[in-house]
């Protein structure tokens, strides 16, 4: 597989590409949809990335972080709806505090719902502190490498040590020999991207050997250094390409899990629907209550989008008490 071959499949006629994508997900996944509640515990972030809501130096966003108790009685709420993977996401922190935070958090949710499957996606991390979470029972991370191309990633970062490349690439193969699921995704469509960088990144993903994969499509967000240089950015594009990559993802990697993200819908409502008729397998509500919801402003609007009408619209496809483990980390673990 070649970055033309790649192309060859992204520029397919949409009815095509998501036939073939949707024979495979009901071939490896009998087309079946897992359900994983986010939590966003903490919108704090040490870092600077120029694209994103919470970064550092926007000053306007009021920081939270969810206090323990409340964040297992949304675990609780979680459990009792049938779901049996939880996303625990926040900013970027390194400090002890932090880790600590975390590493309770997992120990409490363990300990009250051991069949409760904890996804992390808690940012670059130290090893030691990635094995603290995995040994404490965290099952899956995961960590978008945002752009996969180590000079795109220069452009839409500053350059300093926290926003490292590399780093975030070694992280990743960390994770993996920590025998954590790993999952990392893209943002697709950002300024001045070509759909030749997007066949680069599912290359990237490919030779990765990830279990789940979660994309979005950029939209511009308020406060941010990007949002004043959008000359060359076509919402139209963004939405389009992820839906492809979607099901590119789908035929060439068909037994991982792919997310069908909530940013489809912030740029066109319904769209993160669509993303099951191009291969996604994975629905992530949100579950972090207000007021905690709207300051988690990563992208625009992003706290008033809802799932509820997906989950009525994949009723008979949603697999409840069920932690929908990734085909392709099963296999990888019987080799
Ligand atoms: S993308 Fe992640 S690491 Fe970067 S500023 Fe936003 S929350 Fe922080």
């Amino acid at each position: 597989m070649n970055r033309e071959d790649v192309l060859n499949l992204l520029t397919l006629p949409a009815e095509d590409l998501k036939s073939k994508a949707s024979y495979l997900c009901k071939a490896y996944y009998s087309s079946q949809v897992y359900l994983r509640h986010i939590i966003e515990v903490s919108n704090i972030c040490q870092k600077n990335c120029f694209y994103c809501g919470l970064r550092r130096d926007n000053l306007s966003v009021k920081r939270y972080r969810i206090p323990i108790s409340e964040v297992l009685s949304l675990v609780e709420q979680s459990y009792q709806m049938g779901c049996r993977s939880i996303v625990i996401q926040s900013g970027e922190r390194t400090d002890k505090a932090f880790i600590d935070y975390i590493a309770k958090l997992i120990e409490e949710i363990k300990k009250r719902f051991p069949d409760e499957n904890i996804v992390l996606s808690c940012g670059e991390q130290k090893k030691k502190t990635y094995k603290l979470w995995r040994e404490l029972g965290a099952d899956r991370y995961l960590l978008r490498i945002e752009i996969s191309n180590s000079k795109l990633y220069e452009k839409f970062h500053p350059k300093d040590k926290l926003h490292d490349y590399y780093k975030r690439q070694e992280c990743l193969l960390i994770l993996r020999d920590l025998g954590y699921q790993v999952g990392t995704g893209t943002l697709i469509g950002l300024p001045e991207t070509t759909i030749e960088d997007l066949a680069e990144d599912i290359l990237f993903f490919i030779n990765l050997d990830i279990d789940m994969l979660g994309f979005g499509p950029y939209v511009p967000q308020a406060n941010t250094p990007l949002y004043n240089n959008l000359s060359n950015y076509d919402p139209t594009k963004a939405l389009d390409w992820t839906l492809r990559a979607i099901a590119v993802c789908r035929i060439l990697m068909p037994t991982i899990n792919i997310a069908s993200t909530t940013a489809l819908d912030a740029l066109r409502h319904g769209a993160r629907l669509e993303g099951f008729e191009w291969g996604a397998n994975v629905l992530m509500p949100t579950l972090t209550p207000q007021p905690f919801r709207k300051d988690y402003q990563i992208y625009s609007k992003k706290g008033e989008l809802r799932s509820d009408y997906c989950i009525r619209a994949l009723q008979d496809r949603i697999v409840l008490c069920d932690p929908g483990d990734p085909l392709h980390y099963l296999l990888r673990q019987n080799q």
